[in-house]
């Protein structure tokens, strides 16, 4: 079976994107350095510790396995963090994703999956945004995601690298099978935390702001389910296999919801009220995220299934209830 090298294959979209690629015939092999990964979230291939800033680590590991192509998913991603902390997100982004470009240029390696986000777009007045949007990020994580799309791009043109960037909008839910789901420590992310709220892990949520230029002045983003997401990617190896070149995709599915919203959902999908109170705005928040893309469905052949907000909500719920990694 080929290889892919999956790092960030011990994190939450990393590891089940390791399920869906064993499940179309490839062998995941995990590279990561367990910072914010889970050794217990390695169940579908080989497992490599190792850090994107060591280039011999991952020079060993190429030459060991030999992958086929490169799924890039380990990175710093929280917002409020990038913000007060750049320099992390320019030196371990930036610098680990360069590292781990050049040693599969090195290695031969030369189809390359790299997950992007939405933040590269920045706050743009409202408007939805597709895949020819112009890129203003806000926040230090948007920016240094956008600068390694830059250096694929330069690694094209020079050394024939060929790749698939996707620009995720807000990733939800959890594996259905309760293999694997979303279980960082400490969490930042809405959905989990509205979820740990509800059980009393947590006083309340804090909504942060709600005096946005929204109709119920919370922000607006585009949630999409994990698993829809992950299997965009194994299209995407398809794509560059095929030899179909490289290719910027967004992968949203256009509806936006509000925090507010997110909450009522939450609340009907789990018949429990959700402690939460308004807070102030997080530095770095756009205010509406919504992909107006359909270009991943109508050339990738994607067709995202469990991506309604409720669905994606209960998966994390059942997720929450039983699923957690000890180490
Ligand atoms: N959010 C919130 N309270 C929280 C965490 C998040 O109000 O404790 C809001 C956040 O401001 C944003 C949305 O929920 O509008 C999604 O945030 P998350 O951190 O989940 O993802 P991001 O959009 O930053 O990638």
């Amino acid at each position: 079976m080929s290889k892919v090298l999956v790092t960030g294959g011990a994190g939450y979209i990393g590891s089940h994107a390791c399920k869906a690629l064993r499940a179309a015939g490839f062998t995941p092999v995990t590279f990561d350095n367990l910072v914010t990964g889970w050794r217990d979230a390695v169940k579908f291939g080989p497992f490599e510790q190792g850090d994107l800033m060591d280039r011999a680590r991952l020079d060993e590991v190429f030459a060991k396995h030999q992958p086929v192509a490169v799924m890039h998913f380990a990175a710093l991603s929280q917002v409020g963090e990038s913000m007060s902390e750049p320099g992390l997100y320019w030196r371990n982004n930036v610098g680990g994703s360069l590292n781990l470009i050049e040693a599969a240029v090195a290695a031969g390696c030369d189809q390359f999956v790299f997950s992007s986000t939405c933040a590269t777009y920045g706050d743009q007045d409202n408007v939805v945004l597709d895949e020819n949007s112009p890129q203003f990020p806000i926040n230090a994580y948007g920016a240094s995601k956008r600068a390694i799309e830059d250096i694929l791009r330069d690694f094209e043109a020079a050394h024939g690298l060929k790749h698939v960037i996707f620009r995720y909008f807000n990733v939800a839910g959890a594996d259905p099978d309760g293999e694997v789901g979303e279980y960082h420590q400490p969490e930042t992310h809405l959905i989990p935390l509205m979820l740990d709220a509800i059980e009393g892990k947590r006083a309340a949520l804090t909504v942060f702001g709600d005096d946005y230029d929204t109709p119920d002045g919370t922000c607006i983003r585009d949630y999409v389910h994990v698993c829809d997401l992950v299997d965009a990617h194994v299209l995407g190896l398809k794509w560059l296999e095929d030899g179909k070149g490289s290719r910027v995709f967004n992968l949203g599915t256009g509806s936006g919801f509000s925090v507010r919203e997110v909450l009522d959902h939450s609340r009907a999908v789990t018949n429990r009220a959700v402690p939460h109170e308004i807070g102030a705005r997080r530095p770095g928040d756009c205010t509406k995220l919504v992909s107006g893309s359909s270009r991943a469905v109508e050339e990738l052949g994607w067709q995202p299934e469990r991506s309604t907000l409720d669905q994606m909500i209960a998966d994390a719920w059942q997720w929450h209830q039983t699923g957690h990694y000890d180490g």
